[in-house]
């Protein structure tokens, strides 16, 4: 009797460990396994992405083995390894650092295993056959926009101080993003209608490493009390809400915020919940909002396509070379967003509800 019951809680325990082991893996699986591999959770964008990819591809058929990495390098590598371990049949994958990725890679290559580059670009290998992501200079583009109009650049108003951030080093997306934007604002700081009083106006100094939001606030701590004791900063180009979030508190411990001091405009990207909130409260100013639903859906579609070994669709075959091939890609659109159109953009298609931004 005893025996059968410590065999019973034994096996109880097996089911138990088993279940929690593999609560990442879902899905039936008839059609095939995909290995999705995520940077990170502390941000709400990847959560989506992640989720979105899951129930998109179960809705296929397809047996999914979703992991995020925190944004440690290693992490993602042996994740990926894990993956072609377990016999996945192609890679979805959203890398930490663009360029670790090679030696994997081509393991993954030897295993037949097809691979999809998500939202970020994989750079130096051969064995990446599609990218889907969003038109990402355009992203840039729209924050440098959005400040030249919020200012009146463009009718001739000026000069005014701006500070510029940029997203993390080894990701081959937050060259684009600052480069779209300075492609906007570059010309005002030449005329002098842009003043950048810390003069750091290179990427490489801007630069935020993994995108990190208290290290854009220890940046903007530093330029604030060396720069602007007895100025005011008008403008900060940010690159995504969390670095948004982490400026916003540097201006708010020196007294920006009120109405003889009000905070200067703030950009973003990713329409994270507390950033629309934010905004909604009259702190950030504007994000750029990027479909996650829409992404998910193209990179399915891609990894669908090559495991039936047919072509997926592209609209764009000469922006991402990634020093070894241009990738061929899907290029997303994504919407400027701001007090005005946030409810069309974001409540109107059900990206959030009314509640949520409560
Ligand atoms: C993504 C952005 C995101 C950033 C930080 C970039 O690669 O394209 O949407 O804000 O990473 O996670």
């Amino acid at each position: 009797m005893k025996k059968a019951l410590a065999v019973f809680l034994m096996l109880t325990m097996i089911f138990v460990l088993a279940a929690c082991g593999s609560d990442k893996t879902s899905g039936g699986g008839d059609k095939g396994f995909v290995g999705i591999a995520m940077p990170t959770k502390s941000s709400e964008r990847w959560v989506h992405d992640g989720e979105n990819m899951v129930k998109e591809f179960k809705a296929l058929g397809y047996k999914t083995d979703l992991q995020y990495a925190e944004d440690v390098v290693e992490n993602q590598v042996s994740q990926i390894e894990n993956m072609i371990t377990k016999g996945v049949n192609v890679l979805v994958i959203a890398s930490i650092d663009g360029e670790a990725l090679t030696d994997v890679l081509a393991k993954a290559n030897d295993q037949g295993i097809k691979v999809i580059a998500y939202d970020r670009l994989i750079k130096n290998s051969k064995y990446v056959s599609y990218y889907a992501t969003f038109d990402n200079f355009k992203v840039g583009v729209q924050q440098g926009t959005y400040i030249e109009e919020k200012l009146g650049l463009n009718d001739g108003k000026g000069p005014f101080n701006i500070e510029l951030f940029a997203g993390s080093p080894d990701d081959n997306n937050a060259y684009f993003f600052f480069d779209g934007a300075m492609s906007v604002l570059k010309p005002y700081i030449e005329s002098g209608k842009l003043v950048v009083k810390s003069g750091q106006t290179k990427f490489e100094q801007a630069a935020t490493l993994r995108w990190d939001g208290a290290t854009a606030q220890a940046r903007m701590d530093n330029l604030l009390s060396a720069k602007y004791a007895s100025d005011r900063v008008d403008a900060v180009l940010s690159p995504y809400d969390g670095i948004s979030i982490g400026i916003i508190s540097s201006l708010k411990g020196v007294g920006y915020g009120s109405a003889s001091q009000p905070l200067p405009i703030i950009t973003g990207q990713d329409a994270e919940l507390a950033s629309v909130k934010s905004i909604i409260a009259g702190e950030q100013t504007q994000t750029v909002f990027k479909d996650t639903r829409e992404l998910a859906k193209k990179a399915v579609e891609m990894a669908d396509a090559v495991l039936k070994g047919k072509k997926a669709e592209v609209n764009d075959t000469k922006t991402y070379d990634n020093g070894v091939k241009v990738v061929p890609s899907y290029l997303l659109e994504p919407v400027s967003v701001d007090i005005e159109n946030y409810k069309s953009t974001l409540v109107d298609s059900g990206y959030y509800t009314e509640k949520e931004l409560k």
